[in-house]
This record gives C-alpha cells, structure tokens and sequence, in this order.
C-alpha cells in the first residue's frame, strides 16, 4: 500500500519521476492512483518524507502468480569485453553500439535449463538507449522473449535509473526467478533490486537448479570449506548473481529470435543522483587475461619454493597460456594475487586447465571447475581435485612438470 500523509507541501518533485504517471498534484497535494506499482521512485525524491509504501507479509503474497526466469542482460562497451570474443561468444553485431557482456549468454544457458524444468518462459530484461538486434542474440542462447526498455537516458549505467526500471517491470509481470552476472554492475544492481522488492537475493551462486519448484542457489560459505544450499520458500522473485565463467555456455542456435516485447517505462533524469563528470581509459594490461585464457596452468601449496613455480611458467609460454595460482600459493608468497584462480580471484573456464600440487579446495574448485578438461598432477591420491579432473596423474609435481616441458620441446620445430 502507499500512502501520501499530510506533510506533503505540494513541490511536484514526485510527478516527473513516476514511471507510471500514477500521481497528480490536486489542490497543491500529491495523489497517487491505481496505476501505482510500487517501484518506490517517488519516496526517494519526496523532500519532506511524505510519501509512505507498507509492503504485504511476504507470508501473504500469491507466490503462485510469479512465473518465468529472468536474465538482465548487461551492455559494455567494446573495449570493456577486451577480447571476450572467444568461442562460444558472440558475433560482432553491434558495431555502432555496445556489446552483450558474454556472462549473460552464461546466465541464460543455464537459465533456458531452469525455464524448461519449471515449464515456463525464460525472458531476457534489455534496457538501453538504442537496440542494435540484440534480440538475435538473445534468442541464439535460448531466451523466448526480450523485455525491452528503450530510453535516451538509459545510455549509460545507472543505479537509481536501472533498479527503478527493473523494480517497475517486476512488478508488472512478476518474475519466479531473476539472474544477474556477478560483475561490478551486476553486483550493485541486484541488492538494489531485491531490497525494493522486499526478497532475498544469494550472490555469487555457483550452481542453480530446481528443487520442488523452487530455485536451489548453491554458493561456497564459511571462507569456502562447506557448500549452501539456499531456497527462498517465502519470497519472489528469487534472486541470484553468477560470476563470469562458473556457468557452462551452450552453443548457440542462430535464427532462434526472441520476441521483443517493447515496455514502455517512463524515466525521468531526475531520478539520477549520480552523474558521471569524466571517464578516464587505463591502459589496458598487454598480457592475456586469467578470465579469457584458453589454456591455463596453476601451481598450489605443493610448488614449495618461487624457482619451482618457474617450471609451470615455462610450460605456459611453450603452452600459450596463462599462470593461475591457487590461494594457499598466493598466501605463501609463490604467486601475486592477480594469479588465483577460485572463489576469492578469478573464475575462469579455459580448455585446458592444468593443475600442479594443489590439492583442491572448495574454494578454488567453483572457480575452475567449468574448464573443458582438467590435468591434475598431485602425489595425494585422494586429493579432491582428482575429483573434478579428466585426467589425473599422481605424483611429484616437480619432476612431471620438467618432463612435460622437455616432451614439448621436441615437438616443437
Ligand atoms: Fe511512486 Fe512508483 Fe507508485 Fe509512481 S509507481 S506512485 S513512483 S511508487
Ligand atoms: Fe508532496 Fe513529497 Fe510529492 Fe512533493 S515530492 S508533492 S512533498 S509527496
């Protein structure tokens, strides 16, 4: 319910910001009227706190009317996907305009897997400035319908802006699950959401199924040792953020378009009480990337010394990959943080990723776990890394490393 209570002074500054048109000024007092969702909008603008929304007992709500899965879909600009273009990425359709980062292709293959099981619509959420056809691509990885928001003041990312837009479409068609990558924007947009909408929201989920109905959002807890599992029984949406990499990409079907369904939200400028004055380009890093590696090779606890690590670099040039390190060897000092793969570093999903003397944590387990094939070397035999690997070898790390480095060598001219 949302109520206006006599302190209102009549300034209009609410009027403009309704995405709904759902308030007029009548004799110098704000009135609100059916068209009303609740977005929560005008409350953040009202000088005098004059407006006031009591929310339903989560306990009471017709969960049953919330149905469909979500992916918001996140734009960035060229640059900002680097060379993102790798297999399983997208085409190059939006010359003029900014590209789908390759984390919602992730979140909607996973998604396409929890709409079929549910039995219900798997929708892509697309706010911008300008659709440059994204819905082909949308659709390529599996989503039935793009609710598209076009709007000159969506042009760039904006917390009060985006979650206003999204918290309006919410309520309008009610989603049963909502997905966000884990990236910088998806990070601070997501709470943003799940707060106005009064439900809970589990980041950096590292698998999502369905149980009984209901989504199942598993994430690592306690510094990594255990495994959650989290159902949201009472409240809808249920919302998740996926890092880039932790889910499996599906290959694409071209000429699967998506329906685009054009929601026409109104959005006032004065919404935003951020403006972004001057945007200043870091030159960016010559070297490969962990996150966009092919071909990866880390070394844990069992490195023991620097020098030794020096093998897994070799074998990375003659590989043309990249050196990923697991906590315990960044902790150690063998390898800087920009090195670790896991949970608290880097996600990555490489071809080939080759592990040497790392015994597997939970932690550093959901962080390379979606590699296409895993090479662990260990002389623990029961090493839970042996768990998640297609080919495992047990023994010295320091004696198979050169080995391997010596067989390369005579393959190559
Ligand atoms: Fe306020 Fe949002 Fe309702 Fe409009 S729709 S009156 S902005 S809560
Ligand atoms: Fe009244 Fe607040 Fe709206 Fe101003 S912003 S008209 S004070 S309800």
């Amino acid at each position: 319910m949302i109520n206006v209570s006599p302190k209102c002074i009549g300034c209009n500054k609410c009027v403009p910001v309704c995405p709904f048109a759902a308030i007029q000024l009548i004799d110098k007092k704000a009135v609100i009227n059916e068209a009303c969702t609740l977005c929560g909008a005008c409350v953040q603008v009202c000088p005098v706190q004059a407006i006031e929304i009591s929310r339903e007992e989560t306990a009471t709500r017709d969960l049953g009317g919330y149905k469909g899965v979500w992916v918001f879909v996140e734009l960035v600009e060229d640059r900002a996907v680097g060379g993102a273009a790798k297999e399983g990425g997208q085409p190059a359709h939006a010359k003029q305009g900014r590209k789908i980062r390759p984390v919602t292709f992730e979140l909607l293959s996973i998604g396409r897997k929890l709409a079929d099981q549910l039995g219900e619509e798997l929708c892509a959420v697309l706010l911008t400035d300008k659709n440059y056809g994204y819905e082909k691509d949308l659709g390529a990885y599996g989503a039935d319908k793009v609710y598209l928001v076009e709007n000159p003041e969506l042009y760039e990312y904006n917390t009060d802006i985006f979650s206003t837009a999204i918290v309006a479409l919410t309520h309008k068609h009610k989603p049963s699950i909502m997905l966000y990558g884990a990236t910088i924007m998806g990070r601070d947009l997501a709470p943003r959401v799940a707060s106005s909408l009064y439900t809970g929201l589990t980041a950096d989920c590292t698998a999502l199924a369905i149980k009984d109905g209901q989504l199942l959002q598993s994430r690592p807890a306690f510094g990594g040792n255990i495994m959650a599992d989290i159902l949201s029984p009472r409240s809808r949406p249920q919302m998740s953020t996926v890092r880039p990499n932790v889910m499996k990409l599906s290959d694409p079907i071209y000429g699967k378009i998506a329906v685009t369904v054009r929601e026409d939200i109104k959005i006032d400028k004065g919404l935003r009480r951020v403006k972004v004055l001057e945007r200043k380009l870091e030159k960016a890093d010559a070297g490969v990337k962990l996150d966009e590696a092919r071909v990866i090779v880390s070394g844990g606890r069992g490195m023991k010394t620097k020098e030794r690590f020096k093998h897994l670099e070799e074998l990375c040039r003659l590989l043309g990959g990249v050196v990923g390190a697991s906590r315990g060897a960044v902790d150690m000092g063998l390898k800087d943080k920009t090195h670790q793969v896991g949970q608290s570093g880097t996600t990555v999903s490489p071809k080939l990723y080759l592990s040497f003397g790392i015994s597997g944590a939970v932690q550093h387990i959901v962080g390379m776990k979606a590699s296409d094939v895993i090479v662990a070397v260990n002389n623990d035999p029961d090493a839970p890394i042996f768990n998640v690997a297609k080919y495992g070898i047990v023994g010295d790390a320091h004696e198979i490393a050169p080995k391997l480095i010596e067989a390369l060598k005579k393959r190559k001219p």
